[in-house]
């Protein structure tokens, strides 16, 4: 696994456990050369979904995508990580067993909005303010664009939030 710091290939696993209810492993690791940590996760991925944007162009579903996007509509909401965990996990399931590998990307909007609005009131106003823009292009990947902001969080990794968001 290649340290998302400096490049590096020879990382290291420190610790493994189990993680949302054994539905993942969660790997702490260490590059031996600028001494970075970072967390990965492991998980089943039953098939590979593909996701296709109104404008016809398709790209991998990315699981870390949505949930920065998840991250950043929950910025400051006292809500349980391990909460926001298994409704990405649920969303990811009923993705895989709709027996389809592509899914248009308006359909994981509307997954995620049934998520949140059980999740948290505040989250879900602002994710839908945000998706309402969108519905016209239905494009996910912007609305996570927009709900993340642009400097493109650089490296490190936490859950403080999104620096730039308004
Ligand atoms: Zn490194």
């Amino acid at each position: 696994m290649r340290c998302p710091y400096c490049g590096g290939l020879d990382t290291q696993v420190k610790d493994s456990r189990p993680a949302e209810e054994s539905a993942a492993i969660r790997r702490r690791r260490v590059c031996p050369d600028c001494a970075g940590r970072f967390t990965t996760f492991e998980r089943v991925q039953l098939r590979d979904l593909v996701v296709v944007k109104k404008t016809g162009r398709r790209a991998p579903f990315d699981r870390e995508k949505l949930a920065r996007s998840l991250d950043v509509a929950l910025r400051k909401r006292n809500v349980d990580p391990d909460r926001v965990d298994r409704m990405i996990n649920g969303i990811v399931r009923q993705l895989e067993s709709a027996g389809e590998a592509e899914i248009p990307s308006g359909r994981i909007g509307e997954l995620v909005m049934e998520g949140l609005r059980e999740l948290d009131g505040v989250a879900y106003v602002r994710f839908a303010s945000v998706y309402r823009n969108f519905t016209e292009a239905r494009d996910f990947g912007a609305i996570v664009d927009e709900l993340a902001g642009d400097d493109g969080e650089s490296g490190a990794s936490g859950r403080e939030g999104a620096p730039g968001e308004p």
